[in-house]
């Protein structure tokens, strides 16, 4: 673990990058702000999580880093013992972003477990359309053990795209709250998916026919291999971090939309990027949402990975 600190005083907010070693753009993200980031006000608390795992380019050494919070300091594996030294230098921040990316193209999200003001603040000013409300799912999560975390999927895992993305996300943060003032920061509404369940995986070729976010039909098949078919038996269901390859035993999330997140009261919202000439805003579920990625892309590919 390596953390470097920049700034002094409250707010205190941190930046979380290499919590999966085989996700570079948030290593490289967090070393550009050590050697290029002034901080206007506040503490900045920078950190790389999982070194060893970076440096072998693997998710994890031992266990998956993101599943292993609160962590447990005589565990004998290595990201159980790293999981509870993250928890105690970032315990009491003001507002955490942590930089995921995953193997395909799906478009940019937020994710988080408890929607704190802070929380709020954060995902409001993200440069993503879609928030994934993760509180019904596990419990051992970084944004779902430690207060006020947002995690971010930033975009296709080794892509360029991913890095300038979410480059752009830190400092979306950073304005939001209060500890870059380059620019008055933005808040805009959300399209906010409520994840409700995994999606199990058997054996067999695995076959995957709905992109994330990506409404599936009553009664149509969205994955399927030599043990399940999984056909979706109501109205209103989207795939979330689907892939056939990217985890071992399940073909991603489902979700549903659950209508839209509104900025913090009191915030202004953006109105240079509405293209409405009227400045209307896109509230209601009905909201049309980019599909696009961080490269721009339209998304080709059900593959995905990631969290
Ligand atoms: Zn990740």
């Amino acid at each position: 673990m390596r953390l470097i600190e920049r700034g002094s005083g409250s707010p205190r907010v941190a930046v979380v990058g290499g919590i999966h070693g085989d996700e570079p753009a948030g290593e490289i993200i967090v070393e550009r702000l050590i050697a290029d980031l002034s901080v206007d006000s506040g503490t900045v608390q920078l950190l790389i999580a999982n070194e060893p795992a970076l440096a072998a380019g693997t998710r994890y050494t031992e266990t998956d880093l993101n599943r292993a919070f609160p962590g447990d300091p005589d565990s004998d594996d290595y990201e159980a013992v790293l999981a509870t030294r993250v928890m105690q230098v970032l315990k009491g921040a003001d507002a955490v972003l942590a930089i995921h990316t995953s193997r395909s193209v799906p478009p940019p999200f937020a994710i988080f477990s408890e929607l704190t003001e802070p929380v709020r603040r954060t995902v409001t000013a993200l440069p993503s359309e879609y928030v994934m409300d993760a509180s019904g799912l596990r419990s051992t999560t970084m944004d779902s053990m430690l207060a006020n975390t947002v995690s971010i999927e930033a975009g296709k895992q080794g892509s360029e795209g991913a890095v300038e993305f979410g480059l752009e996300c830190v400092h979306a943060f950073l304005r939001a709250h209060g500890v870059l003032h380059d620019r008055e920061p933005t808040f805009t509404p959300k399209q906010l998916i409520k994840a409700s369940e995994e999606v199990p995986k058997g054996g067999g070729e695995p076959r995957l026919y709905y992109r994330n976010f990506e409404e599936i039909p009553e009664g149509a098949v969205f994955a399927e291999d030599d043990e399940y078919t999984h056909r979706v038996e109501s109205e209103g269901i989207v795939p979330i971090l689907a892939s056939e390859h990217g985890y071992e035993d399940i073909f991603g999330l489902y979700g549903e939309f659950d209508g839209i997140l509104e900025p913090p009261e009191g915030a202004a919202n953006d109105a240079t990027e509405d293209a409405s000439p009227n400045g209307e805003e896109g509230t209601g579920t009905g909201r049309n949402v980019a599909r696009t990625d961080a490269n721009g892309n339209v998304g080709t590919s059900p593959e995905a990975d990631g969290s």
